[in-house]
């Protein structure tokens, strides 16, 4: 039986395909909302397709799923009962490939911060870490646009994140 609402099934497709993800709106958005415009989305020229790359400052971010990149948190270590024999492999594939993707990026001199689907709702602490990681060893101030304050929690982000000032 099949009880997903059809919110969640579009979602579960997204995941899927592994792009455009809820987690991935969310922080396109807050990087929006805390003045870091002018990132580009799956750059397909970039190792691994970075979520979000500023390619001029070398900055990219790689959003990810929980349970299909194998994070060590709850959602991450649950291991699916059937088909373990497809789901294990597939899980082992991804975490292997975000390793390479994450070398070959730092061999070409940028910086990588990845963000956990889990980390999503504390939002204070993404905002630091954000900033921490899109202002360290960056002089030019005007990388950070007008800021506007968040309103609405990121775990209810739609696809309208970003509007232009
Ligand atoms: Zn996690």
């Amino acid at each position: 039986m099949d009880k997903l609402t059809p919110e969640r099934r579009s979602e579960n497709m997204r995941q899927i395909r592994g792009k455009n993800t809820l987690p991935e709106f969310a922080i396109r958005r807050l990087c929006c909302e805390l003045g870091y415009t002018g990132y580009r989305i799956h750059r397909k020229d970039l190792p691994g397709k970075p979520d979000l790359a500023w390619v001029g400052r070398k900055r990219a971010i790689f959003v990810h799923g929980c349970f299909w990149h194998g994070h060590h948190c709850a959602e991450g270590i649950r291991k699916p009962k059937s088909n373990r024999d497809y789901w294990i492999p597939k899980i082992e594939r991804n975490q292997q490939r975000d390793a390479e993707n994450i070398a070959a990026l730092r061999v070409a001199g940028w910086s990588v911060l990845v963000i956990w689907e889990c980390e999503i709702n504390k939002q204070g602490r993404l905002s630091k870490r954000l900033q921490q990681f899109l202002l360290a060893n960056t002089l030019n101030k005007s990388f950070r646009r007008t800021r506007q304050k968040a309103r609405v929690p990121l775990t209810q982000t739609s696809e309208e994140f970003c509007r232009k000032p």
